[in-house]
């Protein structure tokens, strides 16, 4: 096949970033927004030897599993990959995904997995579920200051105020915002030029206890009559916070690392579960806090906890594992590379009377090699909760040294865990358990939560 040509096909199968994969006479089309059983006409856009990725440009006949997306810019819009995917199947695919990497890059037997996998935990309502919402700023043609989305790999704004993935609110917050912006003539940020004012503006809300953040990111000081738009705010939500992140740099990183007060207080609170949790613009918090509940209850599970425990949480953000693990072991320690996070987490076990717990600022690797080799502290479980990267070799080596009866690995990327998984399982530790919990739906990515023991140890599974 080449360049320009329209063929008909059937979506046979789903590749790892959601799109449709189909065949014509043995050439492997990828053809994003396909699903599984669907019968499309399609042009090819580019062909390789083997492969190529193809535009659907029609649906012949479509898929049992196909849906209407809710959202008008479902497709252009670079946040949901799978809207059109009926919700059982998007969560029949993370499975299967999750199960495929641990067996291929994880080298675990098939058939060892099928009896240890549970099933996947999935959302009862999945709309409306982020807390989080970070909308960058333009202009559209007629000068007026617009927000929206990035369409997938491209940084063309798609215009949308009203995402179905974040809070209703976010949109009055917008609209209020751009037209204070139009108001006032503020100039919005050029990605090229690097001129400009406006970048993005970040949205959180409790969803316990209602409180909003508004964060703005901005190529400059100061916000020219912040203090208009404070007031229009909280006349609107019940605004807990108005921030500034001063942002001068170029290049693709949304939060810059200064972040000024404008209004009230420089945080929201919230709860998971039982305990309280303050959050700054720039600490990591989870965007689904509903699931988010059912995870953190998840590697609680898994961790086994009887009461004398030693536990490190790895990568802990503003403690949030720390502090439900805290209060059913014996010492709890947090590791975390951002300080505002871990100020935060100090703050969170203060506000919780949680004192069982210690925070350490820096990389996960070298506090837990310094804590293990010089001060010779213990571990009887460990709890990681990495970034997409996955963990240092160095660092699951550290850990595998330290002989925890058990490490429980939270990840939010199936590749490099079951990586990690490998190494582990080569180094002394088997899998006994492991779920997915969908925190993202509607999109390709899936939260994993997996229970490791030592071999021969005393790790029991329920
Ligand atoms: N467990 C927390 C945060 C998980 S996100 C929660 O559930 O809320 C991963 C965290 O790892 C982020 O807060 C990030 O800042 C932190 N991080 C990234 N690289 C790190 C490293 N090398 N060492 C320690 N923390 C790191």
């Amino acid at each position: 096949m080449k360049k320009n040509d329209i063929a008909e096909v059937t979506i046979e199968d789903i590749g790892v970033n959601g799109e449709g994969i189909g065949k014509v006479n043995g050439y492997t089309l990828f053809i994003k927004d396909g699903i599984i059983g669907d019968r499309v006409t399609v042009k090819v856009m580019k062909a390789k030897k083997n492969y190529g990725y193809a535009r659907l440009m029609k649906i012949i006949d479509p898929s049992p599993h196909r849906v209407t997306a809710r959202c008008p810019v479902a497709r252009q819009c670079g946040g949901c990959q799978i809207q059109e995917m009926a919700y059982d199947k998007q969560l029949g695919f993370k499975e299967n995904k999750v199960t495929a990497n641990l067996a291929r890059i994880g080298g675990i037997d098939r058939q060892y997995l099928e009896k240890i996998m549970e099933p996947i935990i999935g959302m009862e309502e999945p709309f409306r579920y982020r807390n989080k919402a970070q909308f960058p700023i333009g202009r559209d043609k007629d000068g007026h200051a617009i927000a929206g989305f990035y369409a997938g790999r491209t940084h063309a704004i798609i215009e949308n105020q009203d995402c179905f993935l974040g809070v209703k609110e976010n949109e009055r917050i917008l609209k209020c915002l751009l037209q204070f912006a139009d108001e006032f003539q503020l100039s919005v940020y050029d990605e090229e030029t690097h001129i400009g004012l406006l970048r993005h503006v970040l949205i959180r809300t409790g969803f316990r206890t209602g409180e909003v953040m508004v964060c703005l990111v901005i190529n400059g000081d100061a916000l020219p009559h912040h203090e208009v738009l404070a007031g229009r705010l909280a006349a609107l939500v019940n605004l807990e916070s108005m921030t500034l992140s001063v942002n001068k740099e170029k290049g693709n990183v949304i939060m810059g690392n200064e972040i000024k007060l404008l209004y009230n207080k420089p945080y929201i609170t919230d709860y998971i579960g039982e305990v309280k949790y303050r959050i700054s613009p720039l600490s990591f918090y989870q965007i689904n806090p509903v699931q988010t509940e059912k995870l953190y209850e998840l590697a609680l599970e898994y961790a086994d906890l009887k009461g004398n425990e030693i536990v490190w949480d790895l990568y802990c953000g503003i403690g949030t594992i720390s502090l439900f693990l805290a209060r059913k072991a014996r010492q709890v320690y947090g590791v975390e590379i951002i300080p505002d996070a871990i100020d935060d987490a100090r703050v969170n076990a203060e506000i919780n009377g949680i004192d069982n717990v210690d925070f350490f600022v820096g990389k996960a690797e070298e506090v837990l090699l310094r804590m293990c080799c010089e001060k010779q502290v213990r571990a009887d479980v460990i709890v990681v909760d990495p970034p997409r990267k996955g963990c240092e070799e160095g660092l699951l080596a550290t850990m595998v040294e330290m002989q925890p009866e058990r490490i429980v690995y939270v990840s939010c990327d199936s590749a490099t865990l079951a990586r990690d998984v490998k190494y582990l399982c080569e180094h002394g530790y088997e899998m006994r358990r492991g779920r997915a919990v969908d925190q993202f739906a509607h999109t390709v990515h899936v939260e994993t939560v997996c229970k490791l023991c030592r071999k021969n140890g005393d790790c029991k599974d329920s």
